[in-house]
């Protein structure tokens, strides 16, 4: 019998907790930060990129978040750490943390090398230095080690080449093909991913900007061009497509691009383990945790994106929903009424007291063994509205009380 050959696939990596959070004038605290690695978990998102093991205040964040790996809070999820390609980063970053997956990040273009270095590397320094860094983090037993070629689509295609195969040649078991800029579009970023993959053997990572207002299209092509040329795809994504300057690829479209549109419906596999039922639950968290709206035409979690008003238009979605919508609402986890009190309202604050705590925490349905305990999460509460700099959601409220210890971590910081 003929062994059938395994299908390459796509999986989602989304860097909200990283290129998200270095978007100018947003802020996540390290509450939001794990919230959202929870909700990205039950999304069935293979990967997080959850931090930046050289920055001393995530120091605490990640050992937390590590911990809640371990109780099987953040399983299967893989999260990783986002650090330069040197050898100074990789043994700091080693020596502090008990991260396993790291991410090593080197620019790669004339442009930035030369602008970036002002003459003191070349391109063959690069090089050295990026396996330098390969090779130590192999010697510190870290399991996934991914390499970063930043400004990818702006550097020149054989030295990519040459990038790519001494990464694997020395243990990297991804290559990240960073369109820093933006400035590829659908048709140039697979042409240059089938020509490196082609030559080198490697799963890709798709990192894509929108500057020029392209980035799912760019971000979904690369994907095909490695699918294509038989290695699996990573895309890179964020919740609602935050990320330096105009963004980077939305996960929830990048996904609905994968499973609905014309030419990847059934021809191409996306991660089976996604699932978008928390799509609506996750962009609404990360828009109130970001401060920003969700524009009403966004795809799939916009307030339009299944609203119908001209007389055509109403009445063929009403006779049968598929004459104008290509997908279901339920599929994304909207439908269901939300209620907001609009009576007296207790709330959780920094100034709470026990009487009013524990009225919030009933209506969650959530019961305390004795005063004491009731006591110190009440202080945990107060500590984390400081912390959010608002109101805490449900969800909030609720891991502190399931999580005391990792919540007390979370909010803790020294310097
Ligand atoms: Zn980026």
């Amino acid at each position: 019998m003929k062994k059938k050959k395994k299908k390459n696939i796509i999986r989602m990596v989304d860097v909200t907790n990283r290129d998200g959070v270095q978007t100018s004038r947003v802020c996540l605290s390290k509450l939001q930060k794990t919230m959202i690695n929870i909700y990205l978990n039950e999304m069935g998102v293979y990967q997080s990129e959850f931090s930046f093991p050289m920055t001393s205040h995530e120091a605490n964040y990640i050992d937390a978040n590590l911990q809640l790996v371990h109780l099987g809070v953040l399983k299967p999820i893989m999260l990783s750490g986002w650090i330069r390609a040197i050898v100074k980063d990789v043994d700091a970053a080693t020596k502090n943390t008990k991260i396993q997956n790291l991410h090593l990040s080197i620019s790669t273009s004339k442009q930035m090398i030369e602008g970036k270095f002002q003459g003191r590397v070349n391109k063959k320094d690069v090089v050295k230095m990026m396996t330098e860094a390969v090779d130590l983090a192999k010697k510190r037993g870290v399991r996934h080690i991914g390499v970063n070629a930043e400004d990818a689509s702006r550097s020149d295609l054989d030295y990519l080449v040459t990038f790519a195969k001494a990464a694997k040649e020395h243990g990297a078991t991804r290559l990240r093909y960073c369109d820093t800029l933006g400035y590829d579009d659908p048709f140039t970023i697979y042409k240059r991913i089938s020509y490196i993959v082609d030559k080198v053997k490697i799963p890709i990572g798709i990192h894509c900007h929108n500057d020029l207002g392209l980035v799912v299209a760019t971000s979904i092509a690369g994907a095909k061009a490695a699918i294509d040329s038989g290695v699996d795809a990573y895309v890179n994504t964020t919740v609602n497509g935050t990320g330096e300057r105009a963004g980077n690829a939305d996960l929830v479209s990048v996904i609905l691009a994968l499973r609905y549109s014309s030419g990847f419906a059934g021809k191409y596999k996306l991660d089976p383990k996604i699932n978008l039922s928390k799509a609506w639950k996750i962009a609404s968290y990360a828009s109130r945790a970001f401060g920003i709206p969700i524009p009403i035409n966004q795809p799939g979690v916009g307030a339009n994106a299944f609203a119908h008003e001209s007389g055509i238009h109403a009445d063929g979605a009403l006779k049968d929903r598929r004459n104008y919508e290509l997908y279901d609402f339920e599929e994304l986890g909207r439908g269901k009424p939300e209620v907001i009190d609009t009576g007296r309202k207790i709330t959780a604050g920094e100034y709470s007291g026990i009487k009013g705590f524990r009225n919030v925490y009933e209506r969650l349905e959530v019961k305390f063994d004795n005063e004491k305990e009731a006591a110190k999460i009440l202080e945990l509460v107060r500590y984390a509205n400081i912390h959010n700099q608002s109101p805490l959601a449900k969800d909030e409220l609720k891991f502190i009380s399931t999580h005391p210890e990792i919540a007390k971590k979370l909010f803790t910081m020294s310097l």
